[in-house]
């Protein structure tokens, strides 16, 4: 994601982050959702059932992050449960006894409106999701918490939809409106769940075995799209190569949305429509496409155990988005990223405002705080690949992908990978580089 979703993010953590719900007890496997959007009234109504186990016999209760959705029943198999809500966490009361280890099935039955989580575009019809997935799922915010995602939307004919991991088929018809299927089988995080529909144009070409898709709404045109996108395939190798880990889905779909967009999500990104116009005037401004495709591998398939440790999803994406480029267009774009990443963090050490890069906590970050983890996070990337040469530096960071793909991570997890790949101890450099301490 980017800075613009940045700002969302630090709203979304301000309110409900110090309360964000800890699977205690309890572990989800699977959601999966049905979701009906309402252009006219800007609001959508959600069934969610979720699989999930008990690991505590006496547990009590179960808590999700829920936003501020209107819930109006829940059930585990057909009994009615009873549910509370406690600001934006919904609680539901667990019958006593129930068996560890067995498959249960949690029903949710709510409805919803826009927010900065599920925005429209009335306009265009267009409805997508940004950060946070709470605010339209019923779930667990927690980056650490991980389980795959079946989604169906329900949408006026003559729409398309983007969702996570596979297509399930072809849109059917169910009634007047069309039902779209997703599936992601993957177990991931929450906040990279998310979909986009509307009446977009749409183009698609092969890079190898991997389905590239574009997503515009007009004046966008199945030939301008590919023109916007035509460094996708390149990118997607380029980082394939660098993390050891192929592009791990069938497909990966690029969607340009009416108004502000900028995030990444388990096989697709959003990106707003200014993008592919800035493209189509001036072929190498590409840095956001590429940066949001870096995250598949960084923030995605390597995914920050926590918001402390945000600067490897975001420092390192920012840092391969550098690389990327250098790769694209030569040393000197390279260089010029670097020295932008450098001028930002130096002005804000020289303001008194440097820090550690792992944070104590990430409850109310501030705008210097954000440019700490995107800024100064690709400059110690950088500063990383100074000190360990070309060669240990690659290697590392393939082994540090590698070994922690599908896996939560923090710093120390990188920086022992970096160190057992090159055999050079660099305590001294995680000293003074992202922990802050004198040595
Ligand atoms: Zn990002």
């Amino acid at each position: 994601m980017t800075r613009w979703l940045m700002a969302v993010l630090v709203a979304w953590a301000v309110c409900i982050a110090p309360q964000a719900m800890a699977q205690s007890g309890w572990r989800v496997q699977h959601f999966a959702l049905q979701l009906e959007p309402h252009f006219e009234t800007r609001s959508f109504t959600g069934a969610l059932a979720m699989d999930f186990t008990v690991q505590d016999a006496t547990l009590q209760h179960l808590d999700l992050d829920a936003g501020d959705l209107q819930v109006a029943g829940v059930q585990l198999g057909t009994a009615a449960m009873v549910f509370e809500r406690h600001a934006r966490q919904l609680r539901v009361l667990l019958p006593k006894g129930l068996a560890t280890g067995n498959p249960l099935q949690l029903r949710i039955v709510y409805e919803g409106k826009a927010s900065s989580g599920l925005r429209f575009d009335a306009d265009t019809q267009q409805v997508a999701t940004a950060f946070s997935t709470s605010l339209w799922m019923p779930c667990l915010d927690d980056p650490a918490v991980r389980a795959s995602f079946a989604l169906t939307l329900n949408l006026p004919d003559g729409m398309l939809s983007v969702g996570n991991g596979e297509r399930v088929g072809e849109p059917t018809h169910m009634g007047v409106l069309m039902r779209h299927a997703w599936r992601l089988d993957t177990p991931m995080p929450s906040y990279l769940y998310g979909f986009a529909a509307g009446r977009f144009m749409r183009a698609r070409q092969m890079a190898g075995a991997t389905s590239l898709e574009f997503f515009g709404p007009a004046p966008f045109t199945p030939q301008s799209l590919p023109q916007i996108f035509a460094d996708t395939a390149d990118m997607l190798a380029f980082y394939a190569d660098k993390a050891g880990m192929a592009y791990p889905f069938p497909a990966y779909r690029q969607v340009l949305l009416t108004g502000p967009a900028a995030q990444e999500m388990a096989g697709f990104s959003v990106m707003g429509a200014r993008y592919g116009t800035r493209v189509l005037a001036n072929s190498q401004a590409i840095w956001l496409g590429a940066h949001e495709a870096a995250h598949q591998w960084w923030g995605n398939g390597v995914t920050n155990r926590s918001w402390r440790h945000f600067w490897l999803n975001e420092g390192i994406a920012t840092f391969m988005t550098a690389a990327y480029l250098e790769h694209r267009f030569g040393a000197e774009e390279y260089r010029d990223q670097i020295a932008a990443a450098r001028t930002k963090y130096t002005a804000l050490k020289e303001a008194g405002m440097d820090r550690s890069l792992a944070f104590p906590d990430w409850d109310a970050p501030t705008a210097a705080d954000r440019s700490l983890v995107y800024d100064k996070g690709a400059l110690v990337v950088h500063e990383l690949r100074t000190l360990m040469g070309e060669e240990l530096f690659w290697k590392g960071l393939r082994h540090y992908t590698r070994t922690h793909w599908g896996q939560s991570v923090e710093t120390a997890d990188f920086q022992r990978a970096m160190e057992s790949a090159s055999g050079l101890d660099l305590q001294a450099f995680f000293k003074r580089w992202v922990y802050l301490q004198s040595e």
